[in-house]
């Protein structure tokens, strides 16, 4: 039988379609070692720059020497140009991913993007390698930030049909999994397609025998509704919300036509702070317009925020964006200056977190390395600890530990 590899690139949503596509695959063996593979399969990432040379060196360093397919968002964007320079043997889109046996097999080079209103309805009984379950719950995004290429490449926002979620779910419990993280391109937007949202949707997954913990994908400042707050004391879902701003100047969000306002985040920050959440963002450094007076208001307003999590980039030209067209353009290492600046600020904020939060933390075990099992609180930090047992996949409580810069570490 030929091994398949599959090497994922990016985001959450695509861990769970290459869930799906090794789900979906017949007739072939999955492979976790890269070296035996007859056929490596490419789930892309193309939100930056960086994500397309990435995926372009990965392909360059397979030399040739196996059979590789290329899916996920970069197949919009950079499938054909693979295609035609001879370093890949097909391309297809996310929505074609359960047809990958037959694709696998064509003996001729192709190209099927499929179609971007597409909504998955398979059920997935595993996460190969993973001791928690992505559940992706939406696709695509409303929204049109100014930098942002994702819409055109994963569609408009749509959700999966809650009782197959649900149905997914119940699968995945009963196969021991416990804490499911949801995903999607926009979770948030959850439901507004289909009558219901993700406040119901969490209240009754928290229903199924085995869920203990739900963790969320990264959601928009305006989703956090009425209704979401209410659900924000519930013992099963997770103490930390991913909560993207990319900027904190007021002038920058308009440029950058987000639809959050800083004076309202940062009520809704308070507020969530308040509640013992940990709280994380997303940032872009150097947008077009991002003057040196403006990132001066953008930091001052950064530090009066209870962050304590950061995914940020410098941002990353995407042709056929808004942004793309637009000036002054912002210098490069200036960009990473002010990346690193605001790191650093966080790295700060988490460590003074961690430091004064007394109780105790609840952790999911996910893996052993270098001497220590490792995994995440409810507050999504990370966490060293030593044991003679095996601890690998176990839930844990722990009460004393030392808060270190990098981790906390612990002894059971
Ligand atoms: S919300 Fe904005 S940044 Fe996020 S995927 Fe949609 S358009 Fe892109």
């Amino acid at each position: 039988m030929k091994k398949v590899y599959f090497k994922t690139f990016g985001c959450r949503t695509n861990l769970y379609d290459s869930q799906v596509m090794m789900s979906s695959l017949e007739g072939y063996e999955i492979t976790q070692e890269e070296a035996d593979a007859d056929v490596v399969v490419i789930n892309s990432c193309t939100v930056t720059n960086g994500a397309d040379t990435h995926v372009r060196s990965y392909i360059k360093a397979l030399k040739g020497e196996k059979k590789v397919f290329l899916t996920g968002c970069g197949a919009h964007t950079k499938g054909e140009s693979l295609l035609k320079q001879n370093l890949i043997h097909g391309v297809f889109g996310q929505s074609e991913k359960q047809e990958i046996t037959a694709f696998l097999s064509k003996p001729e080079p192709f190209m099927e993007l499929g179609d971007l209103n597409h909504i998955d309805d398979v059920i997935v009984d595993d996460f190969i390698g993973k001791s928690r379950a992505f559940i992706k719950i939406q696709e695509g995004c409303n929204f049109r930030c100014s930098y942002c290429i994702i819409p055109y490449v994963r569609g408009d926002a749509r959700s999966m049909n809650e009782a197959r979620i649900l149905e997914q779910v119940q699968k995945l419990a009963i196969n021991g999994f416990g804490e499911f993280i949801l995903t999607g391109t926009n979770v948030g937007s959850y439901g507004q397609d289909t009558k219901t949202s993700l406040a119901s949707l969490m209240k009754k997954m928290s229903q199924i025998r085995g869920v203990r913990r739900i963790r969320l994908g990264s959601i928009e400042p305006i989703q956090i509704t009425d209704e979401f707050r209410e659900i924000l004391d519930e013992p099963w879902i997770e103490r930390h919300l991913h909560i993207a701003l990319q900027h904190t100047s007021p002038k920058m969000l308009k440029v950058m036509n987000r639809r959050n306002v800083y004076r309202q985040d940062r009520e809704l920050f308070e507020f969530l702070a308040q509640k013992g959440y940990a709280i994380g963002t997303d940032f872009i450094t150097g947008h077009p317009g991002e003057s040196q007076e403006l990132w001066d208001e953008a930091i001052e307003n950064l530090h009066a925020l209870p962050l304590t999590h950061l995914h940020a980039f410098t941002y990353s030209k995407r042709d056929g964006t808004p942004s793309a067209a637009m000036k002054p353009e912002i210098n490069g290492t200036l960009a990473k200056e002010r990346l690193h600046q605001i790191e650093e600020i966080i790295a700060a904020k988490n460590l003074a977190f961690r430091r004064s939060f007394k109780g105790s933390l609840d952790i999911l075990i996910e893996s052993h390395k270098d001497g220590f099992y490792q995994g995440f609180d409810q507050h999504f930090n990370k966490i060293m600890v030593k044991s003679q047992e095996d601890l690998e996949g176990n839930w844990i409580t722990v009460d004393n530990y030392d808060v270190k810069e990098e981790a906390n570490y612990a002894q059971v």
